[in-house]
Parts: structure tokens; C-alpha cells; sequence
């Protein structure tokens, strides 16, 4: 007898057998179809992975499958294999990570095709005479038929004022008919460019060479200081992939951010280019991602879960900006699609390119161990330079909103020189918190070991790390004084000061809160490439690749504040961030210059950065890394927990450590750092608490977050905490 093993949805790590529905041909069944079956009291979808012969369960026991979805599985088998190795590899239950692989209408069940578009189009050999003239509405909505021979929306026929109720009349003159549309590849005569490629320079020449060099597997980082032109490496390399046939997949770290990048794809090639962004409804999804399958769409942009999206012809992927942070899932199933990327090129034979100024040190790393082919562009890109740096110390200088006179002072002369500046802090807001002035009482989220931070508009207190929100104070909660006042600055308050000492020139304020609406981005783009002299004050969202030919300074006003993390990454991210930052300034024919405040203006690291250049630190950085025993020198999980008591997440870690070490199977070489409190203990109202594991060997580490699942899967403690396991972390 015969039974279905399926991966299903759910927390539970393990697999679930169900007899075959009813009249159900098993020669016909293929791995990775989807089967609807009774799960509990709710129906769910889950995919086959085989048909077995023996079961584990008493067979009174099994259920009866309800129905077979798919006839083909709607994952290619690469990605089956994928999705099962990163469930494996990151310990999340495999068929919650090939539920998350599937865009969501195939989750919920939905047929894996397009969804069924009406279009209306003129019946063979229908005239306009065959109308009388007194049905002048008839005949118009048939010429409208007739001007659109491949079909037409009723939303389009209504746009174009057309009468929709008149349709059926038509249909039943035999004048009209109706039929369902289905995208279509388009012609392969034509030319795939809609616009001529620059001339490369030589580094440029020689990236784009060995990308395309020869077939198979190869993973590239590609290095390129900012304004090296690497999207130009990236559209000239996928033209070479095009023109054999084959699709490109394109990541990147935040579509709404950048705007220009997706234009540049659009405006290079004359082809179907596909973006799955985070507006797209769940049907827009699905059918993006079902032309990436049937390989009509052939370049596709999009964000971490992108890495998931099949692709009939795979040519190449790409990962622009592969250092940042939100490659990586920081929730549920805690995937890299950076790492993702890499493992994934390697099942479909296909060359990966890892982009960015200012390469992680992890792959910097393995570009070193020879694991990544290492391309450098080292030149800016046509007359650009690179910019210049100041540190300007400002140790007892008097700050006007955190602005010292000095910078003031260069600010205004490159105003009034007609060009651009860029104004960096990393604080949104008006202020990071507010103070009672006679003692000293803070204004603390109650639910967060945090402060919250003041917003003037609208004016209230507002906690970015569990969003809770409530009006501003008029007394001091602890002394009753009236007192308060706002401490620091935030890009509310910076901009504030700027409207008032620039009262000519335009603010451009670029945060989380300016940037909201759809298409906000967009505009405020378009106002800085009109290119008259402004000045553009925000946060990170400032440095995610934009190109802004009119800056000519960038200023840090707060370049300390990375350098004194916990986390041992601080230092990496502070100088990737400055660097990206300081890369806006000076990309086109005017020179760029950068000014960093700082209290700290003979900080080693900081001087190696801005005179020695990323490699230097990264150097540096590494060589730390190797002597304290740190990623990516070994290998590391962390697990988290959380609970609504203090002290239970901590109890619950540091009973698991002892089970563990109890444990006969225990692999060498692992070591426990913890449990301890989390860096920021009290979340949300939740107490945290966390157990680093770490091992220079893959493999045993593996090993033990397999047994550590196990044991805690069997304790009913761990019902009572929310816990979770991170594999390669990135933030610890
Ligand atoms: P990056 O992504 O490396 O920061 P971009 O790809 O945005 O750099 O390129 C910076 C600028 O240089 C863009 O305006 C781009 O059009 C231009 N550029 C790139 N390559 C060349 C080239 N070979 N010749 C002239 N201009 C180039
Ligand atoms: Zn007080
Ligand atoms: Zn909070």
C-alpha cells in the first residue's frame, strides 16, 4: 500500500503520511506537487516529497489525502532543493521554509496559473456596417474593438469611455467575443536593448569578462568603490546572458529606497523586467513570478524572498549591496538570500555576483580563501574622483543642533557655489529622548528598556523598538517640574535648525516618516535631480546607492556613534555605512567632500578607514576577528528566548545548556557563551535572553543544533518561553 509523505506548514518538525485520495493515478504523482489534506481541524496545503511503501503510523490511524493540486510541481527541482537545504541548514521546519519558498495564493492553495484575464476582442470578419447608423454606441465600442486586435480589458474599454453593457449585445450580433489572455514571450527578433551601453573602462571591461567568462558555477565578489560604475558591470553582463536565451535575477536590499536603480534595468533593455516589490498584491505575485517561471519575464528585480522565484533559463544572479543586513531574515525562517544565492547558483550551474563598496567581512573573507573570484573596481567611473575626507573634531565646540560653525561655515559655500549637500545622522525624530532638567528623569518606553524618542510632528512620544506611542508630558513623571527638555538631535529637529540658518534653499528631510507614502521616494528624487542647490538631511535611507550628480558634501554629524557597540559587528557597520554615505558625495564632474564630526578624531580605525580605504580596515578587522575567536573565523548560532516573566527566558537557556551537556552525543569542539540578557533585555513587555553557540567546525555545530531541537521540542518548558535559533546571525 502506498502513502503520500508530505511536508506541512506547521511549527513541528517532522513529515506526515496520508493515504492517497480516491481515484488517484500514484505513477502520474511527481515530488513537489502540492496535496490538500485534513491537518487538525483545518485544511492545509502541503507538498510532496515522496510515495513510500511503509509508514511509521498504525494505519487506522492515517488519513485519506483530500486532493492532488498540482500536476507538475510548481517548484523546479533546484529550488525544491534549496528550500529543503536551508530548512535543514538554518533548523526550521521543513515545510514551513517550502511553504515560504511559494508565493502566497500557491500557500493558500490557489492554481499555480495566471489569473483569468477577460479581454473582449472584434469577431473574425466583423464590419462596422453590419450596424445601422442609429447604434452610433454600438458602433463606436466596435471601431474600439476593432483599433485593439489583441484584445481589450472591460477597465480598458470603460477608460477609453466605451459602454461595457453593450458588449453583449455585440456578442450576440456575432460582432464581438470574449476569450482569456495569457502573457506571452515576445518575439526574440527584436533588438534587447532599448538604449546603447556606455564603453567600459578596463577594470570594468575585465569584471564584466570574467562574469561572463565561461559556463557553469563561479561565485564573484565584486568590489567597486562607490560611483565605479557597477550597475554598468551588472546591465552589461546580463546583456551577454540575454542574448544566449537565458533570464537574470537581480537582488537588492529595498526597491522603495532606490527607485533609480529599477529605472536603469527598464531604460537599458527592450524585455519583459519583472520587479516583485512589497506593494504587489498577492495575485500581482503570483503572476510575476509565474513569467519568471515560464521564462517570458526575463530579468527580475527583487528583494530577499526573490531568491525563491524560479526562472526557466537561470543565466546569473546578482546581489547588489550584498553587505546589508536585510538579506538576512531576522524572523521565523532566519534565511541569508545572500548565502542562499551562492548555494542556489551552485545547483543551477550558474555564475553569482556579489556587488558592493564595501564587501561583509564575511565575504571578504572567502574572496580571500579563494572560495570568491575577486573583482575590483577601483576608479571611479567616467571624470568622477573619489571624494575627499575631513574629521573634524569637534571636542568643545559649541553645536547648534548638533551643527558646529565649521560645518555651518561649508555648508553655506557650496550653497552658494550652486551645488548639493547631504546632511547624515542616524536618528529619526526630533529628539533621541526627553529630560527632565532638575533631575534628570528620562522619558523610558514602558514596555522596552529603551527611551522613546520625541516627534514633533505630529508631536508625541514615540518608542521605535515596539512602535508604542503616547502624548508628550507636560510634568516630570518622577519630580512634577515643567521642566523638560528635549535631549540630542534627531533629522525633525536638524531639519528644523537647517529651515532656519538656510531660510533660501530648500530641506529635503529623508527618513522613515517622509518616506511613507508610495512614491514619496520617488518625488523627492526627482526634486534633487532637477539639481538645484538643497539640502538633504536624513538617515541610512540616504546611503543606499543613490546617485546624486550635484552633491558635492556629504556631512556625518555623528560619526562616533557606531564605534562603541556591543555587537562585534558595530565596527564593520559603522565603517560600511560611512563609506556608503560619503559615496554620494562627488559622483559626477564636480569633486566631492566629506566631513565627519567627531569627539573621537584620532580613532585608529576611523583614520585607517578615511585615509587607507575599506581594505585597510577590513584588514584590520579580520585580523581582530581571528585573534577573538569571532565569525567568520568560526562558525555560530544563537539562541534566542522570551518571556513575559524577567528571569524565565535566562532559566529556560541555561537548562537547555546543562541537558545538552549531559548529553552522550555531545560533538567537540562547540562553546557556549551564556545564557545571558539580551543586550536590550525588556522588549515589547517581553524579558529576553540568549545563548551564543559557537564551533570552527560546521559540521558539529550542526550536529548539536539538531539534538539542542530535539531535546527542546520534547521539554514542555519550552511551551511557557518564545524561542528561537539563528544560524549565522547578524545581529548579536
Ligand atoms: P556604483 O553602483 O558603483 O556606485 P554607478 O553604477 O551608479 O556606480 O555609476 C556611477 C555613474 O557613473 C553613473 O552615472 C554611471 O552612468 C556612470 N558610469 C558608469 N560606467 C561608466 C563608463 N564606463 N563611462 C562613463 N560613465 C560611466
Ligand atoms: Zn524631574
Ligand atoms: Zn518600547
Amino acid at each position: 500500500m502506498p502513502y503520500l509523505r508530505l511536508a506541512i506548514p506547521s511549527p513541528l518538525r517532522r513529515l506526515f503520511d496520508y493515504l492517497p485520495p480516491a481515484q488517484c493515478d500514484l505513477t502520474e504523482l511527481k515530488p513537489g506537487v502540492r496535496v490538500l489534506v485534513p491537518f487538525g481541524r483545518r485544511e492545509v496545503t502541503g507538498i510532496l516529497l515522496e510515495v513510500t511503501e511503509t509508514t511509521e503510523v498504525p494505519v487506522n490511524k492515517l488519513k485519506p489525502a483530500i486532493s492532488i493540486l498540482d500536476q507538475q510541481p510548481p517548484l523546479p527541482e533546484t529550488l525544491l532543493k534549496l528550500a529543503r537545504w536551508a530548512g535543514n541548514y538554518y533548523q526550521h521546519p521543513l515545510g514551513d521554509a517550502l511553504s515560504q519558498a511559494l508565493p502566497v495564493l500557491l500557500r493558500k492553495g490557489e492554481p499555480c496559473e495566471y489569473a483569468h484575464q477577460h479581454l473582449w476582442r472584434a469577431a473574425k470578419d466583423a464590419s462596422i456596417d453590419a450596424l445601422g447608423r442609429s447604434a452610433a454606441r454600438q458602433r463606436e465600442l466596435l471601431q474600439l474593438l476593432l483599433d485593439h486586435p489583441q484584445g481589450i480589458s472591460t477597465d480598458a474599454i470603460r477608460a477609453e469611455g466605451g459602454q461595457t453593457p453593450l458588449l453583449k449585445k455585440l456578442e450576440e450580433k456575432q460582432l464581438a467575443e470574449s476569450f482569456i489572455h495569457k502573457p506571452d514571450h515576445q518575439s526574440h527578433n527584436n533588438n534587447p536593448l532599448h538604449e546603447a551601453p556606455l564603453t567600459l573602462n578596463q577594470e570594468q571591461q575585465k569584471a564584466v569578462d570574467s562574469i561572463i567568462d565561461k559556463s557553469g558555477f563561479a561565485a564573484h565578489l565584486l568590489q567597486g568603490v562607490t560611483g565605479s560604475g557597477k550597475t554598468e558591470v551588472y546591465l552589461q553582463a546580463i546583456e551577454h546572458f540575454i542574448r544566449a536565451g537565458k533570464q537574470a535575477l537581480i537582488l537588492v536590499p529595498e526597491i522603495g529606497l532606490t527607485p533609480q536603480t529599477v529605472a536603469r534595468f527598464k531604460a537599458r533593455f527592450n524585455l519583459q523586467v519583472v520587479v516583485l516589490h512589497s506593494n504587489l498584491t498577492d495575485r500581482q505575485r503570483l503572476d510575476a513570478w509565474l513569467q519568471a517561471k515560464e521564462g517570458i519575464a526575463r530579468i527580475i528585480i527583487g528583494t530577499r524572498s526573490a531568491i525563491f522565484t524560479p526562472m526557466l533559463h537561470p543565466g546569473v544572479i546578482f546581489i547588489d549591496e550584498e553587505h546589508d543586513t536585510s538579506f538576512k531574515q531576522q524572523e521565523g525562517f532566519r534565511y541569508s538570500a545572500r548565502d542562499l544565492a551562492v548555494m542556489r547558483a551552485n545547483y543551477e550551474k550558474i555564475p553569482v555576483v556579489m556587488g558592493t563598496a564595501t564587501p561583509s567581512i564575511e565575504s571578504l573573507h572567502n574572496a580571500k580563501q579563494g572560495r570568491y573570484n575577486w573583482l575590483k573596481l577601483n576608479q571611479r567611473a567616467g571624470n568622477a574622483r573619489p571624494p575627499q575626507f575631513e574629521l573634524l573634531d569637534i571636542k568643545q565646540l559649541p553645536l547648534q543642533d548638533g551643527l558646529s560653525t565649521p560645518l555651518l561655515q561649508q555648508i553655506r559655500s557650496h550653497l552658494e557655489q550652486g551645488t548639493q549637500v547631504l546632511i547624515f545622522l542616524n536618528r529619526r525624530g526630533f529628539a533621541p529622548t526627553l529630560m527632565c532638567h532638575d533631575c534628570g528623569w528620562l522619558a523610558d518606553c514602558r514596555r522596552c528598556d529603551a527611551h522613546m524618542t520625541l516627534h514633533r510632528k505630529p508631536f508625541h512620544l514615540h518608542c521605535h523598538h515596539c512602535d508604542s506611542q503616547r502624548p508628550v508630558p507636560t510634568q516630570c513623571d518622577s519630580c512634577g517640574s515643567t521642566e523638560l527638555k528635549p535631549v540630542g538631535a534627531g533629522t525633525e529637529r536638524t531639519e528644523e535648525a537647517l529651515k532656519k540658518l538656510f531660510p533660501k534653499f530648500p530641506i529635503i528631510r529623508v527618513d522613515r516618516d517622509t518616506t511613507q507614502r508610495k512614491h514619496a521616494m520617488q518625488q523627492i528624487m526627482d526634486r534633487v535631480h532637477q539639481g538645484n542647490p538643497c539640502i538633504l538631511v536624513g538617515t541610512q535611507m540616504l546611503a543606499k546607492g543613490h546617485h546624486f550628480p550635484k552633491v558635492t558634501l556629504v556631512a556625518i554629524l555623528n560619526a562616533d556613534s557606531g564605534l562603541f557597540s556591543a555587537d562585534f559587528r558595530g565596527m564593520e557597520r559603522t565603517a560600511q555605512l560611512i563609506l556608503q554615505v560619503a559615496g554620494r558625495a562627488g559622483r559626477a564632474e564636480h569633486p566631492g567632500k566629506v566631513v565627519m564630526q567627531t569627539h573621537h578624531a584620532d580613532h585608529p580605525v576611523i583614520n585607517s578607514l578615511v585615509n587607507e580605504g575599506y581594505e585597510a580596515f577590513a584588514d584590520q578587522e579580520l585580523n581582530q576577528r581571528h585573534g577573538a575567536q569571532l565569525p567568520p573565523l568560526i562558525h555560530c548560532a544563537m539562541l534566542r528566548a522570551e518571556a513575559n516573566h524577567q528571569g524565565r527566558a535566562e532559566r529556560f537557556l541555561a537548562n537547555l545548556r546543562n541537558m545538552l551537556q549531559e548529553d552522550i552525543l555531545q560533538p567537540d569542539g562547540i562553546q557556549w557563551l551564556g545564557p545571558l540578557p539580551s543586550p536590550m533585555e525588556k522588549r515589547a513587555g517581553q524579558f529576553r535572553a540568549q545563548l551564543v553557540l559557537q564551533s570552527a567546525n560546521r559540521k558539529a555545530l550542526h550536529l548539536q543544533l539538531q539534538s539542542l531541537t530535539r531535546i527542546i521540542d520534547a521539554d514542555p518548558e519550552s511551551r511557557k518561553v518564545r524561542w528561537s535559533i539563528d544560524v549565522d546571525p547578524v545581529d548579536m
